[in-house]
């Protein structure tokens, strides 16, 4: 199981659900839990926590970030 995201299969386009623009891609959410955490609050933390507990082998967590609202989502990639 591989993640098209992180392997460079596919690209996903995520809009910011505040002001619309195009959110950046900056990577698995779980490499962030230690060096970026000003990106995660409570939420973000407790899925990522969920996400290796029960999924992570389903799914991959990436952090989109909209540099316009300095807005974060998790988004789950589906692995294949
Ligand atoms: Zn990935
Ligand atoms: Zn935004």
């Amino acid at each position: 199981m591989i993640c098209p995201l992180c392997n460079a299969l596919t690209e996903l386009k995520v809009q910011c659900s505040v002001c619309q623009n195009e959110c950046e891609d900056k990577g698995r959410a779980m490499d962030y839990d230690e060096n970026y955490s000003p990106y995660m609050d409570y939420e973000l933390t407790a899925l990522t926590d969920g996400l290796t507990k029960n999924n992570s082998n389903l799914f991959c967590a990436h952090l989109y970030y909209c540099k316009h609202c300095n807005d974060s989502a998790i988004k789950l990639i589906e692995k294949i």
